[in-house]
């Protein structure tokens, strides 16, 4: 066999927003993909016409154009196995239902949902496989005539495969080793319905990776149950040759306590589990978005590309690309990952570290257009220079650094009793009168001389610096304090220490 192109799929269901799990999975298919330079498709599963949700492929698609994962085919991409949209496949599907017909691999079963639910509420723990098949309407049990009589006449039925009991199927994961099931666990799953004259996620799942040639299938390990299944259906077509490796990647599990990661922890402890914002179209409901919370892309492909694999050391901060050169499934976990979104804010944080002034003061512009501030670009970069250290989300920089867009309107009771002493207001005074003098206000200069008048007249540093920052400031927070001061300006340096002298007196 001639060595195949690496390829993958990510194949979401556009059943609502993409979950972080999902994120999770179309990353490490990016990873792998481009670690190995193959190719990642992205294959829109919507099949089941009940449960598709408008919006949701505009939302996945808006998600990782936001991530800047990318695709190298797909709806949007095209290729040359398209159409990428299983609902625009539906023609294709239908003969490779009638092969497993033919071979026996599959029958027809007309049971009604009330036939149905008799049998479950009559046998515990009922199944539709060998042991009940035979006790049931289908092709099996009723002779050919009546079967095509009752085709003939419109009868809906949907088509199952027929799984033989008493084998052992062997699945080979990459990450979990050989996984055996016996077959007599297995349904007879359904695989297509006349109704909307489409297959099921099972059937059109296999068929399509075959037909787009895919090699390896990275997916959570909520669909490790479904691959016997899959791996059978192979068998029946007779695939084994280009069946894909698979690759069941480990739960995201709640950050406290057992169990796996819902919509519910993220609201409970207040973190999104979603990519971007989303709104349900059928409530209305709002779920907040990493984006929307002030994620930096990178940041978050940081955090979750750690989350079920590592780089073998103990090293955490890797770009993108950094990630691309070390990914491997050998070092991908079989355990869950604990999603413990507080180190979420902590490579946040990082990443904000790493940017320029300049980055950080685009990404700030539209908070401080909110709040109805304007200041000269190279100033908001100085000043979230010296503030950044301090947040972890772009949104929290307003609380570090207002003052120095708007004088103080008041000043904060606490720090006015403990900092603004009996002679504050004629030592500030004083200062007032030596920054005055001070024509070059950058920090060398102002620092330099008030530190002298402080050392010649034998002043308590400490106090004068405390009534010094609760003027400028309002409260006892922010930087060095000289690095205000040249922010501010002389100006507006001496205008606040006016209004706190005659305010706080
Ligand atoms: N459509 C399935 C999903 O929504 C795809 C599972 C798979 O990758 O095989 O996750």
């Amino acid at each position: 066999m001639s060595k195949r192109k690496l390829r993958v799929r990510f194949a979401p269901s556009p059943t609502g927003p993409l979950h972080i799990g999902g994120v999770r999975t179309a990353l490490y298919n990016y990873l792998f993909a481009k670690k190995n330079n193959g190719e990642l498709i992205l294959r829109i599963e919507d099949t089941d016409s009940q449960r598709f949700v408008p919006g949701a492929e505009e939302y996945i698609i808006e998600s990782f154009q936001w991530l800047g994962i990318t695709f190298d085919e797909g709806p949007r991409e095209g290729g040359a196995y398209g159409p990428y949209r299983q609902s625009e496949r539906k023609s294709l599907y239908k003969p490779y239902v009638d092969y497993l017909l033919e071979k026996g691999l599959a029958y027809i079963a007309f049971d009604t949902p009330e036939q149905l639910e008799a049998k479950r509420n009559e046998i515990p723990n009922f199944q539709y496989d060998a042991t009940s098949r035979l006790s049931m309407v289908n092709s099996l049990t009723l002779p050919k005539e009546e079967v095509q009589a009752r085709i003939n006449s419109g009868r809906q039925y949907v088509v199952r495969i027929k799984i033989e009991p008493g084998q052992n199927i062997t699945v080979n994961d990459l990450i979990r080793g050989e996984v055996t099931v016996n077959s007599s666990v297995l349904d007879d799953k359904v695989l297509y319905k006349s109704s909307d004259n489409l297959p099921t996620y099972h059937l059109a799942n296999i068929v399509d990776d075959r037909l787009m040639a895919i090699t390896h299938v990275i997916r959570g390990e909520e669909w490790l149950p479904s691959a016997p299944l899959h791996v059978t259906l192979y068998r029946y077509f007779g695939w084994e040759d280009t069946m894909p490796a698979f690759a069941h990647l480990p739960l995201l599990l709640k950050p406290d306590g057992n169990g796996k990661l819902s919509k519910r922890d993220g609201d409970r402890l207040g973190f999104p589990v979603f990519p971007l914002q989303w709104t349900d179209p059928a409530t209305g409901t709002v779920s907040t978005g990493y984006r929307e919370q002030g994620y930096v892309p990178d940041a978050l492909i940081n955090f979750l590309g750690l989350l079920g694999w590592n780089p073998g050391d103990d090293r955490e901060i890797f770009s993108p690309d950094e990630l691309i050169r070390l990914f491997s499934l050998e070092r991908c976990s079989k355990s869950g990952a604990k999603f413990d979104y507080r180190k979420g804010e902590w490579f946040n944080h990082q990443y904000i570290q790493l940017k320029s002034g300049e980055e950080i003061a685009r990404l700030f512009l539209p908070v401080l257009q909110e709040k109805g501030v304007e200041a000269p670009p190279d100033k908001v970069a100085k000043i979230v220079g010296l503030v950044k250290e301090r947040v972890n989300f772009i949104h929290e920089l307003w609380n570090q650094s207002a003052f120095f867009f708007v004088a103080p309107a008041i000043y904060d009771e606490k720090t006015v009793k403990k900092r603004w002493k009996e002679d504050s207001s004629e030592k500030m005074q004083e200062l007032l009168t030596v920054l005055q003098e001070i024509d070059d206000f950058s920090i060398h200069s102002t620092e330099a001389t008030v530190m002298s008048w402080i050392e010649s007249n034998a002043y308590p540093t400490g106090n004068i610096m405390n009534a010094f920052r609760l003027a400028l400031v309002g409260e006892s927070k922010g930087p060095h304090i000289f690095d205000i001061v040249e922010v501010l300006g002389k100006e507006e340096v001496i205008s606040r220490l006016k209004k706190a002298i005659a305010e706080l007196r």
